[in-house]
């Protein structure tokens, strides 16, 4: 990478909106103890009292920068440009002044104005989408001979905008803020560290902030390992649609943070269609700054994921292909792609350590399965793999049939049933694959009836993790039954993955400890 590259540290940025001087002076002080290396006040709305703005930007207890934004650009200020610009004046002569003022590369452009202070920011937002004439922008303020710092923001409509932020950082001789807005540019917020941004803008709480996507300061901190990036972190995340509720940000995060490990997990949204995760994919993997080495795949990109891999030339995990969908990808160094699943052998594992039996001694095991589902498909490839005889209870009886027969005779033996004929069954271990007594709906569970079989000698295993304990497993524990939390499951998928990409094993604890306190639960 060539380039402007600021010796000092990327810098966290709180932005305050000010409505009055105290409570300004009480976010920024706020904003202070929660790590802000600087606060952005945005007096759109607070210019009516020349003394108590100046009063403000002296008194900020951290070094601010500061902005009054006009509606046209975006902002709340729509009183007289020229009234705008004397108070910026006005800031800038301060005996402690802002050390930065940011004026909009239009309004710079528009009139021959003598811009504030040796510290002028030129920005320039776009909350539409990527302005056409983004590099002639990008020129005009690289060309500014007052312009200290260029800051360029527009609205991301894919994950691939982000990219190009990245490349304005790198390839900029001054110092420069480049950030998408909006959920798709939450990577250019949380990785402006690793490509050496001036600044990155935070907000003061979680959902609150002066630009759409805008992380939390304390999310930046703990969740996004802030202090921890460095430019040759490593970059993974969850790819699905939607991302904004999944847990794996924080799981995988704090297992990096544990083990020490230098990479980052994101966030990343693709919308449905092949055509979109093919193409967020090429660029996130082309881009080789990045150091794009892994996601979690998720929902409904668990295909898309074989098929980008195998049309790339890269490897498929032998069951992942068979069961027709793949949840992880692996980056090796030379850029080669891998696509596994660690969803079966979570729930293999999980099943066989409760039994204290290997993968091997499931032959013959009878396993009744609720569900004909992605969940249900994976972990009936998987015991049929080792020999189980399984039956499938479906609500719908046709999607029962059709999962039995493609997995019937692959080792295993699998026949389907109908829901009804659940009270009857024998099965040794019973799996539920619906999302049957999943929060909210906690008083509902899949088996209504109990089989008379089971007891003692009985394993039912519910992969529903929210509640961590449901009524099923309520009931079969009354019962004397042996029970595993669909929690095992996904922790242990998680873990097979951070293996994966770490080739470190993942503390399972802190993985536990993580998903118990998103679900609100502690202890076991
Ligand atoms: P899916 O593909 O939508 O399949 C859902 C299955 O549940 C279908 O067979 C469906 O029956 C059945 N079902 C849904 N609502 C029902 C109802 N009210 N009564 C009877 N049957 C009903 O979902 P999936 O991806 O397989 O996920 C299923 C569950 O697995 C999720 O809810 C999740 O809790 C769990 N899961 C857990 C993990 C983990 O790591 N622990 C991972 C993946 C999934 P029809 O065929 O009749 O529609």
């Amino acid at each position: 990478m060539g380039g402007y590259h600021v010796a000092a540290m990327t810098k966290l940025t709180v932005a305050i909106m000010v409505h009055g001087l105290e409570q300004a002076l009480a976010d920024a002080a706020r904003a202070a103890e929660r790590g802000a290396d600087l606060v952005e006040f945005r007096l759109d709305q607070f210019t009516d009292d020349a003394d108590a703005a100046v009063d403000l930007v002296m008194r900020s207890p951290v070094p601010c920068i500061a902005t009054i934004r006009p509606t046209w650009e975006g902002g709340l200020y729509d009183g007289d440009e020229s009234a705008r610009q004397a108070l910026m004046q006005l800031l800038a002569e301060a005996t402690r002044p802002p050390v930065y003022i940011d004026l909009e590369l239009a309004a710079y452009q528009r009139q021959a104005i003598t811009p504030p202070g040796d510290g002028l920011i030129l920005s320039s937002h776009d909350f539409q989408g990527r302005p056409r004439d983004l590099l002639q922008r990008v020129a005009a303020m690289a060309e500014a001979p007052e312009c200290r710092v260029m800051k360029l923001a527009w609205a991301a409509r894919s994950l691939r905008d982000n990219i190009e932020a990245f490349e304005l950082i790198a390839a900029a001789h001054k110092p420069t803020i480049a950030l998408c807005m909006g959920e798709f540019g939450q990577p250019s917020r949380i990785l402006a560290k690793k490509f050496g941004a001036l600044l990155t803008f935070a907000s003061l709480e979680p959902g609150e902030g002066t630009a759409p996507g805008q992380v939390s300061v304390e999310q930046m901190k703990r969740l996004y390992r802030w202090d921890a990036i460095t430019p040759g972190t490593k970059v993974y995340g969850v790819m699905g649609w939607p991302v904004g509720h999944s847990m794996s940000p924080a799981i995988h995060n704090a297992g990096f943070d544990a083990t020490g490990f230098d990479g980052v997990y994101l966030p990343m949204p693709i919308p449905p269609q092949y055509e979109h995760f093919k193409a967020t994919m090429i660029s996130w993997l082309d881009y080789k700054p990045l150091d794009f080495r892994g996601a979690s795949v998720t929902i409904p990109h668990k295909q898309n994921l074989l098929r980008f891999v195998a049309e790339q030339g890269g490897t498929i995990e032998p069951l992942a292909a068979r069961i027709g969908a793949a949840n992880t990808l692996t980056v090796a160094n030379d850029g080669s792609l891998h696509a596994s699943n660690t969803d079966y052998a979570a729930a293999l594992d999980a099943v066989c350590d409760a039994m204290d039996i290997t993968r091997e001694d499931l032959a013959g095991r009878r396993v009744g399965v609720i569900g004909a589902g992605g969940a249900a498909r994976a972990i009936v490839a998987a015991f049929a793999h080792y020999g189980a005889t399984i039956v499938v209870y479906n609500r719908t009886p046709g999607k029962a049939e059709e999962l039995a027969a493609n997995f019937n005779g692959h080792i295993g033996k699998v026949v389907a049933a109908p829901l009804d004929h659940l009270p009857k069954s024998c099965c040794e271990i019973f799996i539920n694959c619906t999302p049957i007594g999943m929060h909210p709906n906690v008083d509902a569970s899949p088996i209504a009836t109990w089989p008379a079989c089971a007891d003692e000698s009985t394993v039912v295993f519910d992969t529903i993790y929210n509640p961590i304990e449901t009524k099923l497993l309520r009931e079969a524990a009354q019962r004397g039954c042996t029970t595993i939390s669909g929690l095992e499951m996904f922790t242990r998928q998680a873990a097979a993955q951070f293996q994966q990409w770490t080739s470190q094993p993942a503390p399972m604890d802190v993985f536990d400890q993580v998903v118990r306190e998103r679900l609100g639960h502690t202890g076991r």
